[in-house]
């Protein structure tokens, strides 16, 4: 008879259970991403999830609402503090389709969320690990763990998509190069 020390299945069997549960998620945020592309937004959407009930899903809302903040995090992180009746969120997981901004991050920070997990990189202004590193900084009071990459190319996609269609939208308008 043998006495393992150590049985291997069963931390990939959790970490596959987590993996497939953070994939179910990342589809309700890239839902909201494909529900503001519709509304010709830039499509990133948001899911936030306390165990297994959601808080709140949103899509972009900067044009719909003429709000410069009404990113998908914020307007999520709204809805799900007035959801939870909290506005620390210490429990949340929050899915986004995209790297946050440095204003979405700092709105994580500011909401305690525990966990993020996000989709594609933005190389030119996500403040998560491309340009700056706001959630798990040392000068701040609160760490959120990151999980990156989940449904990577879907995320990124759709965000793609929607920028060669406006480029071309201007070259059929005759405004750019
Ligand atoms: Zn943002």
């Amino acid at each position: 008879m043998k006495f393992p020390l150590f049985d291997p299945t069963v931390s990939v069997m959790t970490a596959a259970a987590e993996s497939e549960s953070d994939a179910h998620w990342m589809r309700q945020a890239l839902a909201a991403a494909h529900e503001a592309r519709a509304r010709d937004e830039v499509p990133v959407g948001t899911c936030i999830v306390v165990g297994e009930t959601v808080l709140a899903v949103a899509g972009n809302r900067t044009r719909t609402d003429g709000d410069p903040t009404a990113h998908a995090e914020i307007v999520a992180l709204r809805q799900a503090a007035r959801n939870a009746g909290n506005y620390r969120l210490a429990e949340a997981v929050v899915y986004s389709t995209i790297e946050p901004c440095v204003m979405c991050a700092g709105a994580l920070i500011q909401a305690r969320v525990k966990r993020l997990v996000f989709g594609a990189r933005d190389e030119r202004a996500g403040a998560v690990e491309s340009r700056f590193r706001v959630c798990d900084t040392d000068f701040l009071n609160h760490r959120i763990e990151v999980t990156a990459g989940v449904l990577e190319a879907e995320c990124r996609e759709v965000m793609q998509e929607f920028f060669r269609a406006r480029r071309r939208k201007m070259l059929d308008a005759g405004c750019g190069a």
